[in-house]
């Protein structure tokens, strides 16, 4: 899969009250808080790029599929989602995304970032009641109930310097 092309040539409807259609479908690489987007996750944008006066409007349709970490037992589970983005932005000031539309092209990336991370799901469970993994060994609850004496480990606050070699 090739990455997402979000440049955008508005250099034809600059000067003119025109629309501008833009499809690209391709992976974009997000990483954020369990959230991940890789080559394998197919992002399709949509983009209408409308000169008015003084002023460009963007529209933006994006279907995308992202892996989500559960946090608790920290297993991958695919999800789909869309989102729409609809702004207009006006040339006499200066935009939170830092594109400049005096250029011939722009490039959407940041806003198609922004949306995308915006939808994605935070804290997820896998299942309501996960059981997460296993503080001591790491094991998955849910397959194996670890039945570990705790005591141990918590009677001496230098429990964990038992095994070093001093
Ligand atoms: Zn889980
Ligand atoms: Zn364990």
């Amino acid at each position: 899969m090739k990455q997402l092309n979000t440049l955008i040539q508005i250099n034809e409807i600059k000067y003119i009250t025109n629309s501008l259609l833009h499809e690209a479908n391709g992976y974009l690489e997000i990483k954020y808080f369990g959230n991940e987007i890789n080559n394998k996750n197919e992002i399709i944008l949509q983009a209408t790029v409308t000169k008015g006066i003084e002023a460009f409007e963007v529209n933006l349709e994006i279907k995308f599929t992202y892996t989500n970490e559960c946090s608790r037992c920290l297993t991958k589970n695919n999800k789909k989602d869309h989102a729409e983005f609809n702004k207009s932005f006006s040339l006499a000031s200066n935009n939170d995304y830092d594109i400049n539309f005096d250029k011939d092209s722009i490039d959407l990336l940041p806003i198609v970032s922004e949306i995308i991370i915006s939808k994605m799901e935070f804290d997820d469970k896998c299942k309501k009641d996960c059981k997460g993994l296993c503080y001591i060994c790491g094991k998955d609850q849910n397959e194996h109930k670890c039945t570990h004496k705790e005591k141990n480990l918590k009677e001496s606050p230098f429990s964990s310097l038992s095994e070093l070699d001093l």
